[in-house]
């Protein structure tokens, strides 16, 4: 029988790794484009010897050649923590613009449908609360974040300037912070932060007084998500996200909680731009794709939580 070929770029990376696993259960076959710079091998270690799988080291923003039909491309590469975009601006912006390009590029080649990772980072410091896919943001253009969120938008203009010019199939989905295995312990994102500081038995470090909020989805959730938008008819960006909002003060005390851990929070200067709230509204993702997160974060962070403890040198 005919297995459909999908393309994933960043697929080493957190996201991209999982979504390599999903293809593959669903019968795909799945070529997984990184150049690791963030990405990591370790992630789809398990994979090698599977023969639907395999691996491309390569920099997207440089020609793609890739023989063979190819179905779907999933672009996830890109750099995507804070404290990654702030090491590697320039990679960042290139992967956004240049290398979406590329992808576009081969999926005109090749007539295969382009799903792109955006992020609620389009949003920028939000004054529309929850976000809604209609809302344009509120992004400094030339802030620390900039170099992430206008690579993001551009990358969302470019693809649907290939959808409406080249009749490009094309979705967009707009990820909201996503927290599972397989999360770097030194990508700087808080949750990582937090349950590292907890397990080593240090302090846990909020910034700025803790009152902003983000919306935590759990990884299984978000896949499940991007896969169901893959298949579906919707062009246009749709949140994809869980809406259970919360303090980072209060997440601070959430693990320190679970971790059982003997540490108190200190208090550090909140980086520049940092959005004070974050919460999507998944309205249009429960209509279109008929999903919405399943897991609630009591469950997720415990799942996280072992991962983490066999990973930390203590
Ligand atoms: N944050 C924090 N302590 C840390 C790391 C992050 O208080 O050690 C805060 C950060 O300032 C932001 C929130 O946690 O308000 C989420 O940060 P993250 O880097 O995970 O992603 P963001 O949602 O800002 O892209």
């Amino acid at each position: 029988m005919y297995k459909p070929t999908a393309v994933v770029t960043g697929g080493a990376g957190f996201l991209g790794s999982h979504l390599c696993d999903r293809l593959l259960a669903e019968g795909f076959k799945v070529i997984c484009v990184d150049n690791l710079i963030t990405g990591n091998i370790n992630n789809i270690s398990h994979l090698s010897g599977n023969e639907n799988f395999s691996f491309v080291k390569h920099d997207i923003t440089n020609y793609i050649f890739l023989p063979g039909r190819i179905d779907y491309i999933l672009h996830f590469a890109s750099p995507a923590s804070p404290i990654d975009y702030l090491k590697l601006p320039i990679q960042t912006l290139k992967v956004g613009s240049l290398g979406t390009h590329k992808v576009l590029g081969l999926a005109k080649e090749k007539k295969a449908r382009m799903l792109l990772a955006s992020t609620s980072e389009v949003y920028g410091d939000p004054s529309v609360h929850p976000q809604t896919e209609d809302y344009w943001g509120n992004v400094n253009p030339i802030g620390p974040r900039g170099v992430y969120d206008e690579a993001k938008r551009f990358a969302e203009a470019m693809t649907m300037a290939y959808h409406r010019y080249h009749g490009v199939e094309t979705r967009i989905v707009r990820i909201f912070n996503t927290y599972g295995p397989r999360m770097r312990l030194d990508d700087g994102r808080v949750l990582p932060a937090f349950v590292g500081q907890a397990l080593r038995g240090e302090d846990l470090t909020v910034f700025g007084d803790g009152s902003q909020t983000r919306s935590f989805c759990f990884v299984s959730d978000l896949v499940d998500g991007i896969y169901k938008l893959l298949l579906s008819n919707e062009t246009n960006p749709v949140n994809i996200g869980n809406p259970a909002e919360i303090t980072i003060q209060q997440f601070a005390e959430e693990i320190i909680k679970l971790t059982g851990a003997k540490t108190k929070i200190i208090y550090k200067e909140l980086p520049e731009d940092d959005p004070k709230i974050r919460q999507p509204n998944i309205e249009k993702a429960k209509k279109v794709l008929g999903w919405m997160p399943k897991v609630d974060r009591s469950e997720g962070l415990k799942i996280t939580l072992e991962y983490f403890k066999k990973v930390i040198t203590p």
